[in-house]
């Protein structure tokens, strides 16, 4: 066992289900699946913990988890590797090594952002201050696309704030999911950060139990509609962060060559697995061509295969369900007459679950590859003639998560009427700790990051004298 499997191997359990690397289908390692009993169990220890920790102090926490994100930069090449064998992605470029640098920063920043007491009021008629307050123990449920850094994202500034965590990671990523708790919990005292394995009726139980005060779920509209539904016993605060169906405009200043590797990497970061991807592109009819080109000969440079090559820079993609969505929305689009421009013609007799990297032109704003959430490396490029009418194709789904506008002069003008969580202007999906980042329409509500996410993750509470 070499120095980079460690962790792999810590985290293995000794029997239970196999897990699959999606690039070779070779068994990489086995996982125990929990049962709703295990979830009481958790968060009994979870709550249990709860007030000790609550009872440290700030500077206290925050150490605790300066000290967790020294553990990770200690583990990186391990977290990375689990996270490469398990979800596919390289281990080389904006993958698995990049996100396990995310986790660290990210956790470093919930522990480094200042969130003072307010002072409301200070008057002759009074004094009113705001603090915030814990909530008590969180369910954090997270999916497979992202797996440790949206770990990260959901646990740190829950623990900055007092409470403790459930941790449940999609069943298909298990491994990445107790990896990071593992490094993480090298830091904190015991019972404040738990993990519990399973799939979706775990994740369910956890929503009902009557002692979590607060949900943090990221995944599908579907699911995020079952946990609203499973809150409603307890009335538990919820920050939902579910899929988008990201457009992006490119508006007939810019310079086709100039934009097109940023439009590729806002498409394809993680195969297109990626909850704020560039999902929809919209292209005037002037520079279609010249897009469409530029495009095509970035994409046919970028190597993808199996994560571990140092060479690829895309892998699989993570799971059977994912590859038959992408497969299904690419041959609609065929059948209906659409333009394969590159890729669309997966090799199903080889190993892993690869789909090539497509580009589709000359495809209708109603098709299904455009209207749904493709979730995968192939991205629709509608034409356009008249950019009201783009605005309206953009803003005509019922997600708004992320938008791009591409444009030579950075007019903020068309990004402000983008009905989006974020929009960016000349990338798409770049996101930083200390900027909140959250939904429009049903791609969720609440957010994350910065001072808002520390909010979002206790109770407001007014002292006045
Ligand atoms: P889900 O929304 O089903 O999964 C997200 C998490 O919720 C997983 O941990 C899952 O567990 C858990 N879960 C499943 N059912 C329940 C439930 N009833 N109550 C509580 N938790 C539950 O996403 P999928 O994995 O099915 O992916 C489907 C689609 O979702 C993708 O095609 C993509 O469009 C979108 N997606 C969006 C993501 C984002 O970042 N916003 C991330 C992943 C997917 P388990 O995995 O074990 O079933």
């Amino acid at each position: 066992m070499g120095e980079r499997e460690a962790l792999l191997e810590r985290v293995s359990a000794d029997g239970g289900t196999e897990i699959k690397d999606p690039a070779t289908g070779e068994v990489i390692g086995h996982v125990e699946f929990g049962t709703p009993d295990d979830v009481a169990a958790a968060v009994e220890v979870a709550a249990k913990a709860q007030p000790g920790w609550a009872a440290l102090s700030d500077a206290e926490r925050c150490a605790a988890l300066m000290r967790a994100a020294d553990a990770i930069e200690a583990h990186a090449e391990e977290l990375a590797y689990v996270v490469s064998r398990e979800q596919g992605k390289t281990m080389n470029g904006l993958g698995a090594r990049y996100e396990a640098a995310g986790c660290a920063a990210w956790v470093r920043a919930a522990a480094s952002t200042p969130l003072p007491v307010e002072v409301l009021v200070d008057d002759e008629s009074g004094h009113s201050e705001l603090h915030y307050r814990p909530i008590g123990v969180v369910g954090a449920i997270t999916p497979w696309n992202w797996p440790m850094i949206i770990a990260s994202w959901q646990i740190a500034p829950a623990l900055r704030m007092g409470n403790t965590v459930v941790n449940k990671p999609s069943e298909y990523t298990t491994l990445s999911g107790l990896a990071i708790a593992a490094v993480l919990n090298e830091a904190l005292p015991p019972g404040v950060l738990n993990v519990v394995t399973g799939a979706g009726d775990v994740g369910d139980a956890l929503v009902r139990d009557r002692r979590i005060g607060k949900v943090m779920f990221t995944g599908s509209v579907k699911t995020g509609k079952k946990v609203v539904e499973a809150s409603a016993g307890n009335l538990s605060r919820l920050t939902l962060e579910l899929g988008g169906n990201d457009a992006g405009i490119v508006l007939p200043d810019v310079d086709p060559q100039a934009i097109a590797e940023g439009l590729f990497w806002g498409a394809f970061i993680n195969n297109g697995q990626t909850c704020a991807a560039l999902k929809r592109l919209y292209v005037p009819d002037a520079i279609y061509d010249q897009v469409v080109d530029a495009l095509a000969d970035i994409t046919a440079k970028i190597p993808m295969g199996v994560g571990l090559d140092e060479n690829n820079a895309l892998g699989p993609l993570q799971n059977q369900m994912q590859w038959n969505v992408v497969n299904r929305l690419v041959e609609d689009a065929k059948a209906h007459g659409a333009r394969v421009v590159m890729g669309g013609d997966p090799d199903t007799g080889a190993p892993g679950y690869f789909y090539p990297k497509t580009l589709i032109a000359d495809i209708g704003n109603d098709a299904a590859l455009v209207q749904e959430e493709q979730f995968g490396p192939a991205l629709p490029i509608i034409r356009y003639t008249d950019l009201e009418q783009a605005v309206e194709w953009a803003n005509g789904v019922d997600v708004g998560l992320g938008a791009s506008v591409w444009s030579a002069d950075q007019d903020m003008t068309i990004a402000a009427r983008l009905e989006a969580g974020t929009v960016w202007i000349n990338k798409h999906g770049g996101i930083d700790p200390r900027v909140p980042f959250g939904g429009a329409k049903q791609s969720g509500y609440g957010v994350e990051f910065g001072v808002e996410g520390l909010k979002a993750v206790s109770v407001p509470q007014v002292i006045s004298r």
